[in-house]
């Protein structure tokens, strides 16, 4: 969790990062808005799967003329992870802002572009991404 969120790493026990997660994904998800664009990313995601896992059986039949299973799991793990690839991507990023954004309200001074912690920066520039940080 916290190699996918270093964010969380701030964050003392178990049970605050737990908190703290749930809050940022509701403030991301709790938007109707981001909510319907996840379902419909997930469901567009579930129909490719399908055509593609069907289609490669079709062209599979003709060209080899064989019907087999263990293909049929390989392609729909490969597709799962262009998809839990393509999730990252999308939700990933917003979810570790929204992380960022609490950490600051809560005092603890950190990049919001990459998380790097800015605590004792007086620069106004972060060191890790060069990005101008807001005087706090
Ligand atoms: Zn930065």
């Amino acid at each position: 969790m916290t190699s996918l969120f270093p964010e969380l790493e701030f964050y003392e026990n178990p049970r605050d990062r737990r908190a703290a997660f749930a809050r940022a994904r509701k403030a991301l998800f709790g938007q109707k808005r981001n909510l319907l664009l996840y379902l419909v990313c997930l469901i567009a995601f579930a129909a490719i799967v399908g055509a593609g896992v069907g289609l490669l059986g079709v062209w599979v039949k003709s060209e080899f003329g064989f019907e087999s299973s263990w293909w049929r799991h390989l392609a729909v793990g490969m597709m799962c992870g262009i998809y839990a690839l393509a999730a990252n991507l999308f939700f990933r990023r917003p979810i570790r802002r929204k992380l960022r954004e609490q950490l600051k309200a809560a005092g603890i001074v950190v990049c919001l572009e990459c998380g790097y912690n800015l605590s004792g920066n007086l620069s106004g520039r972060c060191p890790e991404c060069g990005k101008g940080v807001a005087k706090t």
